[in-house]
């Protein structure tokens, strides 16, 4: 299709994706999963902020979700927009990817 975006994605470790002593806090092999299954879904579409198309995962966290009688984890995948930093964040239980 003429003028449609198709998306990379780097799977080397950047400096964003280091902890503060420099070590990687994401494997090869995860984040490869986590390209294969976004690759799957059909997530394609550049960046929302600068139009770039390459993305790298980059980490994973708990958002904290306050309901009325507890505090529930929602397992994040994030992935940083390689020119600009723009952060994506998928949920990963809907991708399969929740650890
Ligand atoms: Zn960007």
């Amino acid at each position: 299709m003429m003028g449609q975006w198709t998306v990379s994605y780097q799977t080397a470790n950047a400096e964003d994706g280091k902890n503060e002593k420099g070590g990687n806090v994401m494997t090869p092999e995860r984040q490869a999963a986590i390209i294969a299954v976004l690759r799957q879904r059909g997530v394609i579409q550049p960046c929302q902020r600068c139009g770039h198309p390459t993305f790298e995962p980059c980490g994973e966290r708990d958002i904290t979700l306050k309901s009325l009688s507890k505090h529930l984890a929602m397992p994040t995948i994030m992935l940083a927009c390689k020119q600009c930093g723009m952060l994506a964040e998928h949920a990963a239980r809907p991708l399969g990817l929740a650890e």
